[in-house]
């Protein structure tokens, strides 16, 4: 085996790495993207019971589920997008498996996002995370910790009259990201990749504007970033095989190591 895998196959199995589970639990409460009332909406996660070891299957238990493509914890695919419509390899069943496993840049604008709750991360913000980590490498997942993982309820999509308020980033900042650092996609905390506002930037939602035009992917709703060092870590985001699907729930990981291990 490769010396590099036989070390990391060694470490999983000793528990020298520990898995950081970046996804939100499936339930029906959980909050989803809502738009104007003249579009089509996202629907809610929803389970119901088939048996329960008793007259309706006596010795098994098992559920049915169903929700929208993006309901929780989800991928976002190129295909998500009309910039991204044609993009070669744009449907969750056929981006590259490359982009499912990658090394993550954890970038911490949560005291931003605590002062401002439509605070927009621009290239200067993430000019100065790579002063303080190194330039983000081509292939890398970028997270945009916010901590709004840790809000609930309407808190959560922050809906007011003239829409939700919650942090994204700039324009600028997507393009920078796609175009000088070659990232695989951009992750939040948030109910999508842009900002609640973003309706009102030029383009209109410009992280799924850019990122998906590009062939870029999207994470959405992750959680516990705050447990994530600013790079080092592993992200394994695996969106269900959807035949032609723009998007899937998934069970977000990411490795890191243990403090305080030594390879
Ligand atoms: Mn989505």
């Amino acid at each position: 085996m490769d010396d590099l895998l036989s070390r990391l196959a060694g470490r999983l199995a000793e528990g020298s790495i520990e898995i950081v589970d970046l996804t939100h639990a499936l339930e029906p409460d959980f909050p989803v993207m809502v738009l104007p009332p003249e579009f089509g909406q996202c629907a809610r996660f929803r389970i119901e019971e088939v048996s329960c070891y008793d007259e309706r299957g006596p010795a098994w238990k098992w559920n049915n589920f169903s929700c929208g493509e993006h309901t929780g914890t989800h991928f976002d695919a190129p295909n998500h997008w009309i910039s991204g419509k044609n993009a070669p390899n744009g449907s969750v069943d056929t981006v590259p498996l490359g982009s499912m496993i990658a090394p993550a840049c954890v970038i911490d604008c949560s005291a931003e996002a605590e002062r401002d709750e439509d605070y927009v991360m621009d290239v200067c913000k993430i000019r100065e995370f790579e002063r303080e980590n190194g330039r983000i490498r081509p292939g890398s997942w970028v997270l945009m910790r916010t901590d709004w993982s840790k809000r609930s309820g309407a808190d959560y999509i922050n809906l007011r009259e003239d829409g939700a308020h919650s942090p994204g980033p700039a324009a600028e900042a997507v393009r920078f990201l796609v175009a000088e650092r070659d990232i695989v996609g951009l992750g939040t905390e948030t109910v999508g990749t842009d900002a609640g506002q973003a309706a009102h930037a030029d383009p209109p939602y410009p992280a799924h504007f850019h990122l998906h035009g590009a062939g870029k992917c999207g994470l959405q709703c992750l959680a516990n970033l705050d447990r994530l060092p600013a790079t080092g870590s592993v992200v394994v985001a695996a969106p269900l095989k959807i035949r032609n699907g723009t998007g899937s729930p998934l069970r977000a990981l990411a490795l890191k190591a243990k403090t305080g291990a030594d390879s």
